[in-house]
């Protein structure tokens, strides 16, 4: 049985609960989701590569995207911006594949209004505590940019209601298994198919 069209599969939470980490380790599973690469303004970092990791694009032809309408969604994250090119996602499900995007709440939240049939992941962290510790443990942030950054999670936390599901990152391999359990279960909801 073969479905019409994919689905769009959302993973979102606050920075350094490990989205990057699991979406990865769910990459390496060789499952048939695909994976949409954003565009950003932010400089590349050691070993990543322009249209592998991200679409690396200078401020101003960032802007023009979003004057042309060429993102499905898009933010501002740390004086940088980051946004999903449309064209990627929309060609992809209307070949019937489902594809994952890993962005930040904002974004997932302008995605959520676009396309309400998407389904929403949130990554959550074990606790506040355990969140600090991880983002203090990149070893690269002062403390008041580490403050700023666990402000912006409490608040993201707070918007976690509006998730489908909420999928906790004790384990990565645990919440790779969560995942992939839902969107099988996803799959097979009647009105997808
Ligand atoms: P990083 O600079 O560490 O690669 O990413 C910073 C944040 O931006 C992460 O929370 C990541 O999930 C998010 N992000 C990456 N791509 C996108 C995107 O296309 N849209 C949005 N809204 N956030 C993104």
């Amino acid at each position: 049985m073969k479905k019409k069209k994919g689905m769009l599969i959302v993973l979102s939470g606050p920075a350094g609960v490990g989205k990057g980490t699991v979406c990865k380790a769910l990459r390496n599973e060789g499952t048939d989701i695909q994976y949409s690469v954003s565009a950003t303004t932010r400089a590349p970092r050691e070993g990543e590569v322009d249209g592998v990791n991200y679409f690396f694009k200078s401020k101003e032809e960032f802007e023009k995207m979003i004057e042309g309408d060429r993102l499905l969604e898009w933010a501002k994250y740390v004086n940088n911006y980051y946004g999903t090119p449309l064209d990627y996602v929309e060609e992809t499900i209307e070949k019937g594949y489902d594809v994952i995007l890993e962005i930040e709440v904002q974004g997932a939240l302008q995605v959520k209004r676009r396309y309400p049939s998407g389904v929403f992941i949130f990554l959550a962290p074990p606790s506040l505590k355990e969140l600090r510790q991880r983002i203090e443990g990149r070893g690269t942030e002062t403390k008041e940019l580490i403050d700023n950054r666990m402000n912006v999670a409490k608040d993201e936390i707070e918007l976690m209601d509006q998730y489908d599901y909420i999928v906790e990152n004790d384990q990565v391999e645990h919440a790779v298994e969560r995942i992939k359990s839902i969107v099988t279960a996803e799959n097979c909801r009647k009105d997808r198919l």
